[in-house]
């Protein structure tokens, strides 16, 4: 894809396994970077404590779901961990990208890949704990799920961690701002280096 003048994509895909602070470092870019579009995805999962409907999420039934789905609304869209939904809305990535504005996604590995099906052009990023006990101890110390989930989640995200060589780039979460600022610096340089 390219946008109204003719350059390419500007998108950042970040992933990685679950727990490692996605949505965090996401969160972070939002932040302190509102040059960067960062994309609200939907999910038929209901809202946790403190989670705003458009804020962190889209929260929608699986009836609504299925209907933007059908209707061919999703640049991506997968069920994680066996449970819910989650979708990233082809549209408002499609305009952003056509302005010229860099874009980030922040989604599954299943969500990654098939991103890259239909935007190889994108940048790939991988986002690594600093070890696996620091993923089993983020993992355990959120609270938010039940046992039977957490053993499920673990079992993703070993396979997840598995995935690291597809990406183009791993940045470690060793802190959310240093590893937000070092996305941001791929950002800014993906999109001088597709400029060129
Ligand atoms: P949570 O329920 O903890 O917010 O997110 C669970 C997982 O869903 C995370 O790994 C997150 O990256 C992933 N996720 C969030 N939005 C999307 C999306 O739009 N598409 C895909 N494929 N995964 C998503």
């Amino acid at each position: 894809m390219a946008d109204q003048r003719g350059r390419p994509s500007r998108l950042v895909v970040l992933a990685g396994p679950t727990a490692v602070g996605k949505g965090t470092v996401a969160a972070y870019v939002r932040q302190h970077h509102p040059e960067i579009w960062v994309s609200v995805s939907m999910t038929t999962r209901a809202p946790r404590p403190g989670e705003v409907d458009g804020v962190h999420y889209h929260f929608v039934s699986e009836t609504e779901f299925e209907r933007l789905r059908e209707r061919g609304e999703f640049l991506e869209w997968a069920v994680v961990h066996g449970r819910a939904r989650y979708g990233t809305p082809r549209g408002p990535v499609e305009r952003v990208l056509a302005e010229g504005r860099p874009a980030l996604l922040e989604i599954d590995l299943q969500g990654a890949r098939q991103v890259r099906q239909h935007m190889p052009e994108a940048l790939f990023v991988f986002l690594a704990p600093p070890s696996w006990e620091d993923l089993v101890e983020r993992l355990t110390g959120r609270g938010t799920e039940s046992e039977e989930e957490r053993t499920v989640r673990l079992a993703t995200a070993r396979t997840e961690l598995d995935a690291a060589s597809e990406f183009d780039v791993t940045i470690v979460n060793d802190r959310v701002a240093r590893a937000g600022e070092e996305l941001v610096s791929l950002l800014v340089d993906h999109r001088t280096s597709t400029d060129r």
